[in-house]
């Protein structure tokens, strides 16, 4: 019987994929792989697997979505076990959640083995523990992609006075950070950007929230980045912010820790 895999690979840093992950890839016979997947976690697929990249990045169209269900749904019926690998957490944003209806409405059960979000695991790779009770009551984990019909609602949002940590925010950090300014939010609020986190060239930005989207362009940050926004953002590890002393686009006002 083939058996079909939606699996988190994690953040970037290979150690940071489950048991559980790297049991059921070595087990797939056709691995579809989304841009965010580090590549180095294939070392856990069989040498024979038949690898497909499916995401957008260097320079090829992405693949529809339709297109990846049913390339997944002809390896299935061919009898083929297919794990498909996304970065971070399958449901966490990523479209996991409409790949798996896709597969359920054709009749076919999916095992879905979770990874480490980014929202939680950028946070943490600068020292930012997301919930920390000094600080907030919770987390938001919100989408910055959406425009129109489909901004969220910031003005809730800034209400809720929770951590804010935005994903696919970095093309609209300019818009964000001006509706929650809008939305009552301090000027003061401390903020971070944490690209490519917990990968070699994982980069940061702290700033407060009316200098920050000046302090992200100047650094040149870009995507993937987890931006947070709230006072755990103060938290960030003096010993990360040094690393960047070097960067003199930086904001001076970004060490929070002094
Ligand atoms: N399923 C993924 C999220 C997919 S949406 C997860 O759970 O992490 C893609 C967004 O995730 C990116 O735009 C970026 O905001 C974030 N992201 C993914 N990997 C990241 C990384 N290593 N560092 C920073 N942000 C990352």
């Amino acid at each position: 019987m083939s058996r079909a895999w939606l699996i988190g690979a994690g953040p970037g840093d290979v150690e940071l994929m489950t048991l559980k992950a790297t049991r059921a890839l070595a087990q797939a016979d056709v691995v579809l792989v989304d841009d965010l997947v580090n590549p180095d976690v294939l070392q856990f697929a069989r040498a024979d697997a038949l690898v497909v990249y499916v995401g957008k990045r260097g320079g090829h169209p992405s693949t529809p979505q339709a297109g990846i269900v049913a390339m997944m749904l002809d390896h299935l019926r061919a009898g083929r076990s297919v794990a498909r690998l996304k970065g971070g957490d399958p449901f966490v944003f990523g479209r996991g959640g409409e790949e798996q209806q896709a597969l359920h409405e054709a009749g076919i059960d999916v095992e879905v083995v979770n990874g480490i979000t980014a929202g939680i695991a950028a946070p943490a790779a600068i020292g930012i523990p997301v919930t920390h009770r000094d600080h907030a009551q919770g987390v938001v984990f919100v989408t910055g992609h959406g425009a129109g019909s489909a901004e969220p609602d910031w003005h809730a949002l800034v209400a809720t006075r929770m951590t804010l940590v935005i994903y696919m925010g970095m093309r609209r950090l300019g818009d964000i950070a001006g509706a929650l300014l809008a939305a009552g939010m301090s000027a003061d609020t401390p903020c971070a950007a944490i690209e490519s986190a917990t990968r070699p060239e994982q980069r940061h930005a702290l700033a407060r929230l009316g200098e920050f989207s000046q302090a992200v362009a100047s650094a040149g940050l870009g995507s993937p980045a987890i931006v947070v926004i709230g006072g755990v953002a103060s938290l960030a590890l003096a010993q990360a912010v040094s690393t960047q002393a070097a960067d003199a686009t930086l904001h001076p006002d970004t060490d929070f820790t002094r």
